[in-house]
């Protein structure tokens, strides 16, 4: 797939803890209880260093944080390991994606003075005041407005992500306009791929509950000018090929990563190639997570980044995903992930940016 020295992009899950609990997110039970198959690992500056030497860190362009299971803000180092980075590469463009409700005003003026311009954090803020939590639960609305101005009025670039269900959909103007008041450089209308379901079916609620399982907010598709367009593919794609599955069967793969030469580190501290691979590894509605196929290609020991990327390279583990794409079949081998999210003809992450 790739080798050590075509490394450009790095994607940091540097945590798998949290202080929200986001109803549509792996790391908790439609936001209950944390998923069972982790451990809320984090990743030290140490650890960093140890991963990344500064040889490496100087080939790369990006680093980003964001990950599966946790959020950035949240994590002891996160400052440090931005600026051991920057230490080693004035250029590179640093970044993160955040909910934005956590760590102090002054914190976020030290994180705009690391990145200096070359980056910018992503603010996941779903709707304003009335509303933000009901998505991003745990999420405190004041917080959010103290580090989003402090980080900003340090010098900060940031983006602001919302993520539109029928319960903020009328507030996508006022927030945008609120964005630009703000200083921010950019807003994103972003259309869930949420509502397309692990089997690829569509689904019109999900049910929110608390960290006690009450039931919160129903979360439901917005209108659908705000919907995403793989929702209306999905039929397209069924008559065309049989089932989802069989489209999965025969779809050719247009790895996202290997074209931006981008590797994933997970809060574990394994090289994977992408969050949607590692993603899979610890669903938390499976009684064993090793029941997903992603597991006949981990074997922790040989994916463990501490003990230096070349010798993960050097395992083939990535060939071998790339390999399996060539099997006739998912139940030949062909890694399903690849086909449901870089098959050529269905995309609904790309289609939440449209
Ligand atoms: S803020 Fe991110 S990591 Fe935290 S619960 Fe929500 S989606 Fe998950
Ligand atoms: S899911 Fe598979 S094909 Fe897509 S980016 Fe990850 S490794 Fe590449």
């Amino acid at each position: 797939m790739y080798n050590y020295s075509d490394i450009r992009s790095i994607h940091l899950e540097v945590t798998q803890n949290c202080q929200a609990n986001c109803p549509m997110c792996d790391r908790n039970m439609n936001g209950k209880g944390i998923n069972p198959h982790i451990n809320l690992d984090e990743l030290s500056l140490e650890d960093c260093k140890r991963i990344f030497t500064p040889e490496f860190i100087a080939q790369l362009d990006t680093m980003y944080m964001c990950g599966n299971l946790g959020d950035p803000i949240v994590a002891r180092d996160t400052l440090k390991i931005f600026r051991y980075f920057r230490e080693h590469n004035l250029t590179m463009w640093l970044s993160m994606n955040t909910n934005g409700g956590a760590k102090s005003a002054e914190w976020w003026k030290d994180l705009a003075q690391v990145i200096n311009k070359k980056g910018a954090v992503i603010f996941s803020v779903d709707g304003l005041r009335d509303t933000n939590h009901l998505y991003r639960q745990g999420v405190n609305w004041d917080n959010v407005e103290r580090n989003m101005q402090a980080f900003i009025n340090a010098g900060g670039r940031a983006r602001w992500d919302f993520l539109i269900f029928e319960h903020n959909q009328h507030q996508v103007d006022e927030a945008e306009a609120l964005a630009m008041s703000w200083g921010c450089e950019k807003f994103m209308k972003k259309k869930t791929g949420r509502f397309i379901t692990q089997d690829s079916k569509k689904k019109e609620s999900h049910q929110s509950v608390d960290k006690k399982g009450n039931a919160t907010a129903e979360l439901k598709k917005p209108d659908a000018k705000y919907q995403n367009k793989a929702l209306s593919k999905l039929d397209i794609i069924k008559r065309k090929y049989g089932s989802m599955d069989a489209y999965y069967d025969a779809a050719p793969i247009i790895c996202k990563v290997k074209k931006d030469n981008s590797l994933f580190i997970t809060a574990e501290g394994l090289a994977m190639p992408c969050c949607w691979t590692a993603g899979r590894m610890y669903k938390w509605w499976h009684n064993d997570p090793k029941v997903e196929q992603i597991w006949d290609f981990v074997d922790k020991d040989a994916l463990n980044a501490r003990n230096g990327l070349k010798a993960v390279f050097s395992t083939g583990v990535f060939d071998r995903i790339q390999d399996s794409w060539n099997k006739p079949s998912c139940g030949a081998g062909k890694l399903k992930v690849c086909a449901m999210k870089c098959g050529a003809e269905f995309d609904p992450f790309a289609e939440q940016f449209k």
